[in-house]
């Protein structure tokens, strides 16, 4: 039987262990598959794009499971009720190609999004970290402010988003909080009136916001010396959020870019803007310490974040954990349980159980 993990099992989960405390331990199993980086089969993911937006599929593997993700992106879906992003995903024995998990990711992506970028901040932020501009107020947000809360001890959050309504609807979601992870206070909230009002004096920008245009949503006046940047909403080709000449400032050495995996980023990151030789390390390296984190407190850092099929492969593996751990989640008939493999004719001899006819 292939278990399976729907959303109402999502919220159970998070009802008892809590959202935090499960972005630090996806970020936890995230580190793990990282530092076996060439353990595993990478590819970019497989893009389908239509005018309004991108539907794609993730794929990896190590020796032991085979892991892929059915994601979108839509920017105008909000407008008819449906999120931006939606996933579901599947982990799989390598030995046998048995389903072993069939998963909801909607919830999970965020998560797991979320845990990556804390996970790349522990690393290219500077430690004193405290404060963080959160451009684009939708969907991702509350996870973004939560990891980095939690896994950075972020106390103050300033918001901006063209759509006052989202930044409403967040702030209210933070104020419902109770202090979490690092931070043992409350966070403290700015509504800002612009991008360039919200970034002014914070130690992290993250954007997260949803186009399918190559927007300039930061622009190089507004970077400060020391800022990381946690760039999560360009993630397609014809998308990015920051004004190139923020990337060039790498070839005068003040501003250093880190990707997941580099072939994937140079396409759908804000590295599409650049050359194919631009300067960029792979996260991987600096968690394995083969590459050094942030070098100086004035140096700018940018995660130049897209999403990888491994941190997707991670959440699963994860998922898988803890709903057994907890006892949460289902029994899935996804593939025929033969007495005589060879015998798959043989299922359609017998009859479905009664509860299902009702049904
Ligand atoms: P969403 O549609 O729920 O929210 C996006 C928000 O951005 C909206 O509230 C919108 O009003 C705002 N926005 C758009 N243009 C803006 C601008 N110029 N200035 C300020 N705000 C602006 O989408 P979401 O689910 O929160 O996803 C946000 C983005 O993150 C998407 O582009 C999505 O593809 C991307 N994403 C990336 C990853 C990753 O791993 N890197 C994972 C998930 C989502």
């Amino acid at each position: 039987m292939t278990r399976y993990i729907d959303v109402g099992d999502v919220q159970e989960l998070v009802h008892r262990l809590g959202a935090a405390p499960m972005m630090a331990e996806m970020a936890s199993f995230i580190r793990e598959d990282f530092l076996r980086w060439n353990q595993f089969q990478k590819s970019p993911r497989t893009a389908n794009h239509s005018p309004l937006g991108v539907i794609e599929l993730m794929p990896t593997s190590d020796a032991r499971h085979y892991a892929f993700k059915y994601v979108n992106g839509h920017p105008r879906n909000p407008s008819h009720g449906l999120p931006t992003v939606m996933a579901f995903g599947v982990l799989a024995d390598v030995a046998t190609g048995y389903p072993l998990l069939l998963s909801e990711l909607t919830v999970t992506t965020a998560m797991r999004t979320a845990a990556t970028s804390a996970l790349a901040a522990q690393v290219l932020a500077r430690p004193d970290c405290r404060s963080m501009a959160l451009i684009g107020n939708g969907a991702q947000s509350e996870f973004q402010a939560m990891a980095f809360m939690s896994m950075l001890g972020i106390t103050e959050l300033r918001l901006f988003d063209v759509d006052p309504a989202a930044t409403d609807k967040l702030e209210r979601n933070l104020r419902a909080l109770a202090p979490v992870g690092a931070a043992r206070e409350p966070v403290q909230i700015i509504r800002a009136d612009s991008v360039a009002q919200a970034v002014r004096g914070a130690d992290i920008v993250t954007t997260v916001t949803a186009d399918k245009t190559r927007a300039t949503i930061l622009t190089p006046e507004m970077i400060e010396p020391g800022m990381h940047i946690n760039g999560v909403g360009g993630d397609c080709p014809g998308k990015t959020e920051l004004d190139r000449r923020i990337l060039e400032q790498a070839y005068q050495g003040h501003t250093r870019v880190f990707a997941e995996y580099l072939p994937q980023t140079r396409i759908e990151g804000e590295l599409q803007q650049m050359d194919a030789d631009f300067p960029a390390t792979e996260l991987w390296q600096v968690l394995a310490g083969q590459v050094p984190g942030r070098l100086s407190p004035q140096e700018v850092t940018l995660f130049d974040s897209v999403g990888f099929a491994l941190e997707d492969f991670s959440a699963l593996r994860y998922l898988l954990h803890v709903s057994q751990a907890q006892g949460v989640g289902s029994e899935l008939s996804l593939v025929p349980t033969l007495q005589d493999p060879k015998n798959l004719f043989g299922v359609l001899a017998s009859r479905p159980s009664a509860l299902r006819r009702a049904a």
